[in-house]
């Protein structure tokens, strides 16, 4: 019987939900969800200082934003302090802890003399094997009796096999003499207690897994599995850093990159599947795993989120991709479309789609049903609106009231009207644009003609030709 897979999601809300983060949440997520497993999130919340709520509220936004549902309510390890205090104690009675009654000043004592002899300044308690009757009325912390001797092996699912001596680690604190609990002892419990089975985070905390692994073997409790997953770094191969730009999820969301297209490219910095680029969301649950990822830094790379980006865009679907959009232009402040102008974004949805990286770029070429009349007509265009090109305009009007309003009469009636004065179809097509959506560069004169309708057509050439604008 295989038991359930539960994976966890535990920023430290002192920031944003920055892109390394929403990776790591990423991994989780569909480790979890391709094997039918829970999701979890927990806020680490104990250092209050620079814990806010403004944060934690930022980290649940953009994992919302990015789709990254979880199971169950959220978790705060801050509320948790009694039973992680209770664990120390618990230690202490299985006789894995012990109380420490040593003075700051000792220890550091004890340091400058270990420095002098050359000796490991690992801090050496003389309380870890006293008889407790021989403890003294005095505040105390609570100390995890590391082993001596031997190693402790981190079978890493990214990093391979991990060995760290055991005395390389000292007795490390598990609660202060405040008795407030310490991180470490706090992240382990809360493992525990959530029944987390993996835990997929970045490679910084490598080190940690070394220590917690003390705290699972004094209350003899299972072992998760580890992956410490490489960090992300910039496009010049260093550290990410403020400089390299775009550091939280919100900032991608607000540059209109599709949160389908972020997960594929998210998935892939660091985890790779064959040669495969583009995938959906059941592609990625099906193939993620372990065995796909990356010893080495992934590197951020604008130009491949961009076309990832773009094929998402494509590959949704038309109803789908306007509500992104009108949602995309809400959570940005731009101002609500008017009923028409939603439903000529709906049918000019098919071709908007091709080629758009980003929503501001499927937006820039859905300019001419989102603009309003009269319009303004930007320099390039204007030139198309030379005295002779409007009396070709005010000529080809006419025609225009008459001919059914299909691709193949308008294809037919404007092919014919060019030919017949002597026009290449471009010729005819540059004014046309700059009347319909002023521009020059704009979709198919077709495309805009159909979308818009008969009679809006008319109005804007009417505007352009400046015969009886209404
Ligand atoms: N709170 C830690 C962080 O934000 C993560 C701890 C963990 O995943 O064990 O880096």
């Amino acid at each position: 019987m295989s038991e359930q897979i539960v994976t966890r999601f535990a920023p430290s809300p002192t920031g944003f939900l920055h892109i390394g983060g929403a990776r790591t949440a990423l991994f989780n997520w569909l480790f979890a969800r391709g094997r039918g497993g829970k999701f979890l999130i927990r806020i680490e919340d104990t250092d209050r200082a620079r814990s806010t709520p403004e944060a934690t509220q930022a980290i649940i936004d953009g994992l919302a934003w990015l789709g990254l549902d979880h199971d169950g309510g959220i978790v705060s390890q801050f509320e948790r302090a009694d039973r992680h205090r209770a664990v120390a104690f618990e230690m202490l009675d299985r006789g894995a802890a012990y109380k420490c009654f040593s003075t700051q000043e000792e220890i550091e004592a004890f340091r400058e003399a270990a420095r002098a002899e050359k000796r490991s300044t690992l801090f050496q308690s003389p309380w870890r094997d006293a008889d407790p009757a021989t403890h003294p009325d005095a505040p105390f912390v609570i100390r995890l009796k590391t082993p001596l001797e031997g190693e402790t092996v981190i079978e890493d699912q990214v990093q391979g096999t991990v060995r760290i001596g055991n005395d390389q680690l000292d007795d490390m604190i598990l609660l202060r003499s405040d008795g407030t609990p310490v991180y470490m002892l706090a992240v382990v419990v809360d493992d525990h207690d959530m029944g987390v089975t993996h835990v997929i985070r970045g490679d910084d905390h490598l080190n940690n897994a070394a220590r917690q692994m003390g705290i699972y073997s004094a209350m003899g409790w299972p072992l998760p599995v580890y992956a410490h997953i490489s960090l992300i770094h910039g496009e010049d191969g260093k550290k990410l850093s403020k400089r390299h730009g775009a550091l939280g999820v919100e900032e991608y969301r607000d540059m209109g990159y599709p949160a389908s297209g972020m997960r594929n490219y998210l998935a892939r910095l660091g985890w790779s599947h064959g040669d495969d680029e583009v995938f959906s969301d059941a592609q990625a649950q099906e193939w993620f795993g372990f065995e796909g990822m990356n010893k080495s830094p992934a590197r951020l790379d604008f130009k491949k989120l961009a076309n990832i980006c773009g094929q998402h865009i494509a590959a949704t679907e038309d109803a789908a991709l306007l509500q992104e959009l009108l949602a995309f232009r809400a959570v940005t402040g731009q101002d609500p479309l008017t009923e028409q102008k939603i439903n000529y974004l709906s049918e000019a949805m098919p071709f908007l789609k091709e080629r758009a990286k980003t929503y501001p770029e499927l937006i820039e070429k859905a300019h001419f049903c989102l603009t309003d009349r009269p319009l303004q007509v930007e320099e390039k265009a204007a030139k198309s609106l030379d005295p002779v090109s409007i009396g070709i305009l005010g000529e080809l009007t006419p025609h225009l009231q008459n001919v059914s309003w299909t691709r193949q009469d308008l294809e037919g009636k404007l092919t014919t009207f060019a030919e017949d004065h002597g026009m290449k179809f471009g010729q005819l097509a540059a004014p046309l644009r700059a009347a319909l959506a002023g521009r020059s560069a704009t979709p198919s004169v077709y495309d805009m003609m159909l979308v818009l309708g008969r009679e809006e057509v008319l109005l804007r050439l009417a505007d352009a030709t400046g015969n009886g604008a209404s």
